[in-house]
């Protein structure tokens, strides 16, 4: 059996030449049953638009259609990627409830 190919990795010069999250927004059918804990919320004032929680986040949840970043949290599963990759702190991981909203 061959190998695959290892490429070299080269930088992208560009945020629109790195490739789609796993999925694209809305794609995903089977909504987040309850089990998640803490839930990511934006800060939008500190976001500087740099769209790197949306180029991790392994379900495709973040939405950048609008002005600003929205989170679909009918799908989020809290993993917590987009909240560690986020450079500007911009993003926090709180525990459901303590926010006031509800899963
Ligand atoms: S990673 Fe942080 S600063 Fe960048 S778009 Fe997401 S929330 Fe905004
Ligand atoms: S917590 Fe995970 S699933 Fe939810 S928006 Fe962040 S990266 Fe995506």
């Amino acid at each position: 059996m061959e190998r695959p190919l290892v490429v070299k990795f080269k930088r992208p010069d560009s945020i629109r030449d790195y490739p789609c999250g796993a999925f694209r927004v809305g794609t995903l059918v089977q909504e987040n049953s309850g089990w998640r804990v803490f839930r990511p919320v934006i800060d939008t004032g500190k976001c500087i638009k740099c769209l790197r929680c949306f180029l991790v986040c392994p379900d495709g949840v973040i939405d950048k259609s609008g002005e600003d970043l929205e989170i679909d949290y009918r799908f989020c599963k809290g993993c917590g990627v987009c909240a560690y990759e986020c450079k500007v702190g911009a993003i926090v991981m709180m525990r459901e409830g303590d926010d006031g909203n509800a899963r």
